[in-house]
Order: structure tokens, then sequence, then C-alpha cells
């Protein structure tokens, strides 16, 4: 994947003098450390994770994307110049302020690192994961980073209906899981991942448990049966039908792994109004349409300020940031309104 465009790393425009730092190294930071990169500034990158790439290398699997093109693209960047700190989490190893201040522009593209929860009975039982956590602790292991395999199961039930909860069914399968069940609220018209994917797993076959979700977890330190509810979709008029419970009817699934995927929450490495910059309710960085957060000199990119996306519309968001970091290295224009800008309450 080229994440460098405009130049080639031994054909750089001379150095502007400007530095600019950036915070994640995903698809949206590298976006634009490669645009920036050939405009002649010098890129500084931090990552929390021992190899850069984000979800391109720790959360999608290897038979969607070879991570060799996304290496490759990696590399060309650091040979153009970018500099990359790894096992480097900001707000933990390195203060986000001090980082501000030796820059001349900042990029924040922290993503989605957090997993959203589910409030049922038993959830805190053995052998329950985030889905999002055990891909991530997955990638760790296979990459050779961390020596412990992730615990695996035989029968494992898997909660949600997005592209994590499709690609935790092959992973799943992959670290040895016999049996998988995929339990989605709605119908799969109306996931987030799209019909496809769920067609396609039941002919890798996956037992697709439509219009139910969890009520229950049961087991003695570990988890032993789900209870499922089932669902009746509503249409409210506006959006996706609403998934309804249909009172006492119920289903019970014995597994031994659960992993729940029911979203992912923007992770900025601050909270709201640190450093002077707003967050929005959801989480996501407060921006206007030029990337600008209501720090001077301080952008946001990628899912950290959309909430999860795709790999295309990430890599799209770094670079037109990059577009206006370089505008602003230019002519140091910074709306005055958005530096008044207040936390909602
Ligand atoms: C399991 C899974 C499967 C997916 N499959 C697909 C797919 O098939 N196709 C598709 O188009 N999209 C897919 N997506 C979505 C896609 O991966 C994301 O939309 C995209 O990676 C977002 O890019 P980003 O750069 O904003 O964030 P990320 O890729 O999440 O990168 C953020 C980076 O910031 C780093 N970071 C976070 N906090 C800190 C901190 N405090 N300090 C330093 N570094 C930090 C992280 O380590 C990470 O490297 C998938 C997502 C998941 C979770």
């Amino acid at each position: 994947m080229k994440f460098l465009r405009g130049c080639k790393p031994k054909e750089l425009p001379p150095s502007t003098g400007k530095k600019v730092s950036i915070i994640g190294a995903g698809p949206a930071g590298l976006g634009a450390a490669g645009d920036l990169a050939c405009k002649g500034h010098e890129i500084v990158m931090y990552d929390q994770m021992p190899e850069a790439g984000g979800l391109l290398i720790f959360g999608i699997p290897d038979f969607r994307i070879p991570k060799s093109r996304i290496r490759n693209g990696i590399q060309e960047l650091m040979d153009a110049g970018v500099e990359i700190h790894l096992n480097t989490k900001v707000g933990r190893d390195i203060d986000l302020e001090e980082i501000i201040q030796e820059s001349d522009a900042t990029l924040i593209a922290t993503g989605t690192w957090r997993s959203r929860e589910l409030n049922v009975e038993g959830k805190n039982l053995g052998g329950i994961h985030s889905a999002f956590d055990y891909i991530v602790d997955y990638h760790l292991w296979k990459y050779g980073y961390i020596d412990e395999k992730p615990e695996r199961g035989i029968r494992a039930l898997i909660v949600g209906g997005g592209l994590t909860a499709i690609d935790m069914c092959y992973i799943a399968r992959e670290a040895g899981c016999q049996e998988i069940y995929l339990s989605y609220r709605r119908t799969r018209e109306y996931a987030p991942a799209g019909r496809n994917e769920f067609n396609q797993l039941e002919k890798e076959g996956v037992t697709i448990l439509e219009l139910t979700q969890p009520l229950k977890f049961e087991g003695s330190g570990r988890v032993e049966k789900v209870v499922l509810g089932k669902n009746r979709l509503v249409k409210t008029g506006e959006g996706r039908p609403k998934p309804v419970p249909i009172e006492g009817e119920t289903m019970t699934l014995e597994v031994d792994i659960v992993f729940l995927a029911i979203g992912e929450i923007p992770t900025p490495p601050f909270e709201n109004g640190k450093y002077g910059i707003l967050l929005n309710p959801d989480n996501t960085i407060y921006t206007d349409n030029e990337f600008r957060t209501t720090r001077r000199g301080v952008f946001a990119a990628g899912d950290v300020r959309t909430g999860p996306s795709l790999i295309g519309p990430a890599l799209a968001s770094g670079k037109n940031a990059a577009r206006s970091i370089h505008n602003y290295l230019l002519t140091n224009e910074w709306p005055e309104e958005l530096l008044r800008k207040q936390p909602t309450k």
C-alpha cells in the first residue's frame, strides 16, 4: 500500500524546516505522513504498538490485506526520512503537551481502540473477551511480539454485526475453535458488515443466529452457557429497524468462549478539554471541515475524528488533513471562533 505520494524517497524537495508530529501510525496517520514528507516537512510519528500500521497490521486478518504490502509502504516512508517511535503511548510514555510545544503542527490519528461493553449478567465470567482486544493480541502473538498465544476455545460465540465480529469468526477458526456461532440482534441485511459477509461466513460453516442477543452468561468461574433472547424488528421511520425483544422467547447455547464485538469507541490520547482540545459527546475529536481542533496547530484525522469507518475513508482523511496542515504551515492562520469554543455541558 502506497503512503508516500507525490515524491520518491530519494527525490524529496528541500526541507521547509517545519516539524509535524503525528500520533498514531494507522492508515490516517501514515497517509498524512506520506503527503507531508513530499512537501519537505520533517515528520515524527508516535505509536503505542511495536509495529506501525494500526489496524492494517493488528486488526484486519492477513487474507484480506497481505501484510507485506503494508510493510513495504511503511518502509518507503521511513526511507523518505519519516521517523517512527514505536512502543510509545502518548499520554502514558510521553506527554502530548510536550509534543505540541516542540512541533509546528500536530496531527492526532489514534483511532478507536476501546470496545463497547455489554451490560448483561455474567459478563465478567472467564472466557468472555472483547473481540477487538483478542484480535490485537492474536496478531501480536502471530507476528512474534508476545510469546503467549491467546486462549482458544472449542465452541465459540461471537456477538455483533460489524467487521470486527466477522473477522473475529475467521480468527476464532484460525485459533482453533471448532464450532462457531455468530449472534446478531437484527437480520443480515441491516448488519454494518453487509449481507455478503454473513453469507460467506455461512458457507465457511459458521452458524448465524439472526435476531438474537445475549441476556445472560452462566458458568462457575468460566462461561459454560449463554442465554440468547430472540428479537423482532420494528420499523421506526428513520434508519434501521429497531430490534425489540420477544418476551419469553429464549434459547440456550453451550459455549466455552465468547467474543463481544458490539462496537469500538474513539480513543483520543487525552480527556475532553485537556490541552484546550474539545471532544464531541461520542468521544470523537471536535474539528472543523479543515481537520482543525480547538487548539492552534493541532489537527485530527481518521477514526478518532469520525468514529469507526473503513481503510479508504481513514486514508483519505489523513491525506486531506495533510493538505490542511501544509496550508497552515504556509499561512499560520487559525479561525478565532475555534479557539473560543467551549465544552458542551
Ligand atoms: C477487526 C477489524 C477488521 C476490519 N476490517 C476492515 C476491512 O476489511 N476493510 C476496511 O476497509 N476496514 C476494516 N476495518 C476498519 C479499518 O481498519 C479502520 O477504519 C482504519 O484502520 C482506521 O484507521 P485510523 O488510522 O483512523 O486508525 P487505526 O488503524 O486504528 O490506527 C490508529 C493508530 O493509533 C495508535 N494509537 C492509539 N492510541 C495511541 C496513543 N495514545 N499513543 C500512540 N499511539 C496510539 C494505534 O496503535 C494505531 O496504530 C476493520 C477494523 C477492525 C477493528
